[in-house]
């Protein structure tokens, strides 16, 4: 189904199957935007946006807030779509992911009130000049697969609350939860604020990326995606927004509390599969603690449960799909193929039905091994035994990926002249992987640029403008 001015209808493009991770089948089809269709909707964002624009911040928020309120009053649903679509445990997505869908929307519909800039004044004798923070216009969104609802609120909540009209594209692999939503955001939003396309990202994303339409793209997905849809966006210079790939470090130290960060790293290594961008997955053990954390490591990874995503008491479900499965099972055999590298836990796919591939932990890692160095987006943990904390901080800033990092020490001075010294989009200390709508989540280097989430995340999606008046 797609939404476009205000209209949800199927699609009359190619047909796109839906899997269901945990069962390897296909549990639905979804047809795609055509060309004519997508432009529609781009037409529709356009049409919208003078008015949509010129709505004061309280009449956006409560639309916001409504939006919140359905969400959560269809919250049941919407998880056991997203956990069947997504391959993910339901208490997972009931627990973690439906409160901060709705609470995204609920901070965005508060944030657009209290926009914030430098006082109006003279700061040349006789003008006033004074700062605004206006929409830009047409909004284009592209969403991955591992958070599908998550990420459609981290793009549409702060577009449509700056003024933005938005044309978004969920993941073709989990259109589910955003066509559940269709009817509700046809009924609060005027026609063409916000647009619905389905496709997949080397036709209907790759056509946002090179729409003379619209006015700035957000992406959140691989580095080579972001390549793309910035070399798509350079013929009407659109601004671009893009959250890529990640290789978190977690630096634990000889003096870190030990059973801590084991439970840490057993827990937010493997989160979502560990498919998700700040998983804790690039272990640097000092050399004091390395034997003793990694063995603890193992035996805890061991009693991960993984299996039916709908039993409450799942941990970890399937990979995405077959293909990303094959992708981390290379890794782990390239690994294997390295002579130095053990296996220490895991390393093998299910027989049975679904994508699944057990919690792996290995040891034994170099800094310059593939395992180190690139993102593999699965279940897949490495630790590299470091001499010194000096020596962990430059493995763990010595990679392509800038997007998050974790210190583990009781020593708090040490904790933050190491916080100061990651070159990374967030440092957590002592913990790892939460976010909150509050705060800002975006990387460094190839891991992309822009701020999702938070006021900064709102400044994205607003342009600053100078007006200065002569008395
Ligand atoms: P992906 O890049 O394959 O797909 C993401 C989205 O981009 C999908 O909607 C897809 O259809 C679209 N797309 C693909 N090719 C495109 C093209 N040429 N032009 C325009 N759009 C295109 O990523 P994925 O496999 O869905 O997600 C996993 C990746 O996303 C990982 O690399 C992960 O690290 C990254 N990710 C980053 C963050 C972050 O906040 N930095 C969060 C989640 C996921």
């Amino acid at each position: 189904m797609l939404l476009i001015d205000g209209k949800t209808f199927a699609g009359s493009g190619e047909d796109l199957p839906v899997l269901a991770p945990a069962e390897g089948v296909e549990i639905a089809r979804v047809k795609a935007a055509s060309a004519e269709e997508f432009d529609a909707a781009v037409a529709a964002a356009r049409q919208a946006f003078p008015a949509w624009s010129a709505t004061t911040p309280q009449e956006r928020a409560a639309l916001l807030l409504a939006l919140a309120d359905a969400i959560d009053a269809r919250h049941e649903d919407l998880a056991r779509i997203e956990a069947r679509n997504g391959g993910k445990p339901i208490t997972q997505v009931l627990q973690d992911e439906m409160p901060a869908i709705s609470d995204c929307f609920r901070f965005f519909a508060g944030a657009a009130r209290v926009m914030q800039a430098p006082v109006a004044g003279e700061y040349v004798a006789g003008h006033t000049s004074m700062i605004r923070r206006d929409p830009i216009g047409v909004t284009a969104s592209i969403a991955p697969w591992n958070y599908p609802l998550m990420m459609a609120a981290w793009k549409i909540a702060p577009a449509l609350a700056a003024g933005n009209t938005v044309v978004f594209k969920p993941s073709e692999q989990t259109p589910l939860t955003m066509i559940e939503l269709l009817p509700v955001l046809a009924d609060l939003f005027p026609a063409g604020v916000i647009n619905v396309v389905q496709g997949k990202g080397a036709d209907t994303g790759a056509r946002m990326s090179g729409h003379p339409d619209i006015d700035f793209i957000s992406l959140t997905g691989a580095v080579e995606t972001g390549r793309a849809v910035l070399s798509g966006a350079t013929g009407n210079l659109k601004r671009t927004h893009l959250e890529l790939g990640g290789k978190a470090p977690v630096l634990v130290l000889d003096d870190a509390d030990i059973d801590a960060a084991v439970e840490c790293v057993a827990t937010f290594g493997y989160y979502n599969t560990g498919q998700d961008c700040t998983a804790a997955c690039r272990v640097y053990a000092e050399a004091g603690i390395h034997d003793r954390f990694v063995a603890a490591l193992a035996a805890r990874v061991e009693r991960i449960r993984t299996g039916d995503v709908m039993d409450p008491a799942t941990e970890m479900g399937p990979l995405i799909s077959q293909a990303q499965r094959d992708r981390v099972a290379g890794f782990i055999d390239r690994a294997r193929d390295t002579g130095h590298i053990d296996v220490l836990t895991g390393g093998t796919v299910s027989d049975g039905p679904g994508f699944y591939l057990a919690p792996t932990l290995v040891a034994g890692a170099r800094q310059q091994d593939e395992i180190v160095q690139q993102e593999a987006f699965g279940p897949l943990v490495s630790v590299t035994r470091v001499s010194d904390a000096a020596q962990a901080l430059d493995y763990a800033n010595q990679s392509i990926y800038g997007l998050a990092s974790s210190v583990w020490t009781r020593d708090v001075g040490q904790a933050m002249s190491l916080a100061s010294r990651l070159s990374f989009g967030v440092t957590w200390i002592n913990t790892h992987l939460t976010t909150i709508n509050e705060m800002p989540h975006g990387g460094l280097r190839q891991s992309g640029y822009g701020k999702d989430l938070s006021m900064l995340g709102l400044e994205d999606y607003t342009v600053a403008r100078h007006v200065m008046i002569q008395h």
